[in-house]
């Protein structure tokens, strides 16, 4: 409960200080007073703190306080007359917590009292001046300690219910944040599922050899179409995350050449049927490996050269990368020139806002978010870098990225995205076993196909348990496969249970992870859970071909 340890704390804070002060004044006045009011304020501030630990009652614990600091400051006082220092404390107190708690009242209590306190001193400056001990100047400390007192209480009274307006705040803004978070990993897992299928199925359709023309022109464009859906869903999460901030910078240690290397063979999916050349330029004399954030410095340039391509229907599309050497970093400029269809220059500072695709009877034909660059400036933002752009309508685009990289001394660690991204040989294991656990039977039915071209035995089960019942029976499976979302028990759990079998085989056999929910974190949360890695849906064939690369024993993979 934040509201009364905070009440408590100010509660004894005040009482505390008025003690000090009293003691100071005390010594100053006379060595044998001050150790007298010094023992025995220290006396009841230790069982008023003693009282304050072990009661968890707030009206208890504020009463004993307030009546323990009315009981010393009036025994001390009494005897050393300090009305003045009365007034004092209780200016400098009542109004500086007043100005905490920023609360009118509670500043409009303080100023009247102070107030008071001050007419009074005027009309009685010998008080002040030389502390008289007579009753009328002892009642009147009295009632300046008991509107002090009340004042505290006030005070308390506000801080609490401002801790607590806070904390419904924060509650609220923190249950909204996740409803939103809950949301998008939700429609991301939802719309990934029936993705997964369509693109699986077109996947294992094309597969077919005696497939008519016409068919295999149409099953083509489901393929793609879902590749651009997906894309889209991918651009959103990402545009969400980065406005809620939840996207952070992972420096890992990469080499620019495989960066670049990776993103040549990327995009050609997306040249399709224009004609168009590639042509990438990297700057020989700099250094090759550096450490920074290579999935999203990736992400930037594919998503710049993907619309260099998509915005120019015959020509050429460059990547050129510059950079000048400075003290264990390289600021780079990085450049994407195209000879397409240029911005309008009242368009141009529009571009990077979100949701803008702009020139649209034109651009009617190419299909866009206008998230892309948005997304890319916000990354860049957070990388320490910079976007600009020059563009001339009917002639061209040149978008230019400036950012540093530190230089790494290592030699670049080969990274999943690496595997992902090199034309690694198809895998062909036709001695290797893998089982599947999948709820949805037609993403089980994808999964199994999609293996299979690899000439790899699939087994397959429908559930948690159903897999756990096969793991009993057999033995032997390189892989196992499974899915994360699954009514009653989840990939996790069925993990769990296989990882907690005594058996040697079930500690060790690699568990992959399939799951429609992705983005960033994803992998770091399935390898804490006891996965060996993940394959996300839609299934990408590269993805899987490295993870069975990398997780099938060597001698089952044939050449
Ligand atoms: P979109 O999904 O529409 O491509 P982007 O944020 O990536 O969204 O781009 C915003 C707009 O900037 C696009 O709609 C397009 O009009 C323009 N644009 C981006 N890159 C280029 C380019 N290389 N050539 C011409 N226009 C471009």
């Amino acid at each position: 409960m934040c509201g009364y340890s905070k009440a408590i704390k100010l509660c004894l804070l005040e009482y505390l200080m008025l003690v000090f002060m009293h003691t100071l004044y005390a010594f100053i006045s006379n060595v044998n007073t001050g150790m007298f009011v010094l023992a025995f304020s220290s006396i009841i501030l230790a069982v008023t703190v003693f009282f304050a630990m072990i009661v968890k009652n707030e009206k208890v614990v504020i009463a004993l306080i307030t009546v323990s600091s009315i009981m010393a400051t009036t025994i001390i006082g009494y005897k050393l007359d300090t009305l003045a220092l009365a007034i004092v404390i209780f200016v400098v107190m009542s109004t500086t917590t007043a100005l905490l708690v920023k609360t009118s009242y509670v500043v409009y209590v303080s100023i009247a009292t102070t107030l008071a306190l001050i007419a009074y001193a005027i009309f009685a400056p010998e008080a002040i001046l030389k502390g008289i001990s007579s009753l009328l100047l002892y009642a009147l400390y009295i009632v300046a300690y008991i509107i002090f007192e009340i004042n505290l209480f006030v005070i308390i009274y506000y801080v609490r219910r401002y801790m607590h307006d806070i904390e419904i705040k924060t509650a609220e803004a923190e249950s909204a944040k996740e409803s939103k978070d809950i949301f998008l990993a939700n429609m991301s897992h939802d719309v990934r599922t029936p993705m997964n299928a369509i693109c699986g199925m077109a996947e294992l359709t094309l597969r077919e050899k005696d497939l008519p023309k016409e068919a295999r022109e149409n099953i083509e464009s489901i393929s793609n179409s879902g590749k651009v859906l997906i894309s889209i869903v991918n651009d959103i999460l990402d545009y969400t995350k980065l406005e809620n901030g939840n996207v952070e910078i992972i420096p890992v240690v990469y080499s620019m050449r495989n960066l670049v290397k990776g993103i040549e063979e990327m995009v050609p999916i997306r040249m399709d049927d224009k004609r168009l050349t590639l042509e990438t330029h990297i700057q020989e004399d700099l250094p090759d490996v550096y450490i920074g954030d290579e999935v999203r410095l990736r992400q930037i340039l594919f998503n710049l050269l993907s619309n260099a391509i998509k915005y120019t229907e015959n020509g050429f599309v460059t990547l050129d990368i510059s950079g000048i050497s400075d003290g264990g970093f390289v600021d780079f400029t990085i450049t994407v020139t195209d000879n397409g269809i240029g911005i309008k220059k009242e368009d141009i500072p529009k571009i990077f806002n979100s949701f803008q695709h702009v020139d649209s009877h034109r651009n009617r034909e190419t299909s866009g978010t206008g998230l892309g660059l948005c997304i890319v400036k916000k990354l860049l933002d957070l990388m320490g870098g910079s976007i600009s752009v020059e563009s001339t309508y009917g002639v061209g685009s040149k978008f230019t990225v400036k950012i540093s990289q530190k230089i790494s001394e290592e030699t670049a660690e080969k990274t999943e995205s690496d595997d992902e991204a090199k034309n690694e040989p198809k895998v062909n294991a036709p001695e290797g076993r893998v089982l599947v656990v999948d709820d949805n039977k037609v993403n089980l039915k994808v999964a199994q196909g999609l293996l299979k071209t690899f000439n790899l035995t699939v087994d397959i089960a429908s559930s948690g348990h159903e897999g756990l019942e096969i793991l009993k029976e057999r033995k032997d499976y390189d892989i196992i496969f499974i899915d994360h979302m699954m009514p009653e028990l989840d990939g996790i759990d069925t993990l769990k249970l296989i990882r907690a079998d005594e058996s040697e085989y079930m500690k060790r056999v690699p568990i992959i992870a399939l799951t429609a929910n992705v983005g960033t974190g994803v992998r770091e949360m399935f390898i804490s859970s006891g996965f060996n890695d993940y394959v996300p849906k839609p299934i990408d064939m590269k993805w899987l071909n490295g993870i069975l690369r990398k997780y099938l024993p060597e001698d089952k993979i044939k050449m």
